[in-house]
């Protein structure tokens, strides 16, 4: 079972094109609900990161749980 998550998004506010939101809500101009609603994108999309991280390492380890599982039953096979 393998997959691979992607996500990418590219917005900019149009009066504050070089505002980054990775730097935090510390940058907003002037409470600019654009640049505010961007901190909002970024913070979802960090999460969505981390779940889609997470979902990878268990499905790595049902693999290799899996795997663990055919070889022991493999070895039983053989002893009996
Ligand atoms: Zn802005």
């Amino acid at each position: 079972m393998a997959y691979k998550a992607c996500l990418k998004v590219h917005c900019k506010c149009p009066r504050h094109p070089r505002f980054n939101p990775e730097h935090g809500r510390g940058g907003v101009k002037a409470g600019c609900a654009v640049c505010d609603a961007l901190c909002d994108l970024e913070a979802a999309m960090r999460t969505a990161r981390l779940r889609a991280a997470d979902a990878e390492q268990a499905a790595a380890v049902q693999v290799k749980l899996l795997e663990e599982g055919r070889r022991r039953k493999l070895s039983a096979a053989c002893v009996a």
